[in-house]
C-alpha cells in the first residue's frame, strides 16, 4: 500500500456567525484555500440563511 503523503484536504467546521451553532462540516483543500472560508448557509436554528465561518475543530 502506498502512502498518501501530505494531505491537502482537511475537515473543517462551519459555524453560524449569528447564533454560533456549528451546523456543517465539510472538506476543503487547504492548498487551494489556505484562508478561512465564509459561506452563506441555511441555519436550521434560525430558519434562515446566514454567514457561516470556518472554525478549526
Ligand atoms: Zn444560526
Amino acid at each position: 500500500m502506498a502512502k498518501k503523503g501530505k494531505q491537502a484536504n482537511e475537515i473543517i467546521t462551519l459555524q453560524c456567525e449569528s447564533c454560533k451553532n456549528r451546523n456543517y462540516t465539510s472538506m476543503k483543500n487547504v492548498r487551494q484555500h489556505p484562508e478561512r472560508m465564509e459561506l452563506k448557509k441555511y441555519c436550521k436554528f434560525e430558519r434562515k440563511h446566514t454567514v457561516h465561518k470556518e472554525t478549526k475543530r
